[in-house]
């Protein structure tokens, strides 16, 4: 399974496979929530309000760029995500939310109404 911009279908990750269980997410700060070539949907786990999300590993996703928008890259040594959607595919449209700060675990957050897995 692939992750996918709805609106243009770019590639936005490598290979991934379902997470086997959610016990393999981690809450630690500074570390990666979910292991490399899985993606887990979210059930609101981890970060504030991202029942329904997509998760991946950073290290996972191609395509990816960040916002034009300036106000939605806050963060102290990353991206803080508390600022709406930061993360775009390579045409631009918003994809979903990048939690890359020092206080936070990391991973990104793909909305589900603005990408597919196939
Ligand atoms: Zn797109």
């Amino acid at each position: 399974m692939k992750v996918y911009c709805k609106k243009c279908k770019m590639e936005l990750t490598g290979e991934l496979t379902p997470l086997p269980g959610e016990g393999m997410l981690s809450d630690i700060d500074k570390k990666s929530c979910i292991p490399v070539g899985y993606y887990y949907a979210s059930k609101g786990e981890v970060y504030t309000d991202s029942n329904g999300q997509i998760l991946v590993n950073l290290g996972d996703l191609v395509n990816v760029k960040n916002h034009t928008d300036p106000s939605r890259l806050n963060g102290c040594c990353g991206l803080d995500g508390t600022d709406g959607l930061n993360k775009t595919c390579g045409n631009g449209h918003e994809v979903g939310t990048e939690h890359s700060d020092c206080w936070m675990p990391w991973a990104m957050a793909f909305e589900p109404t603005k990408v597919f897995l196939k």
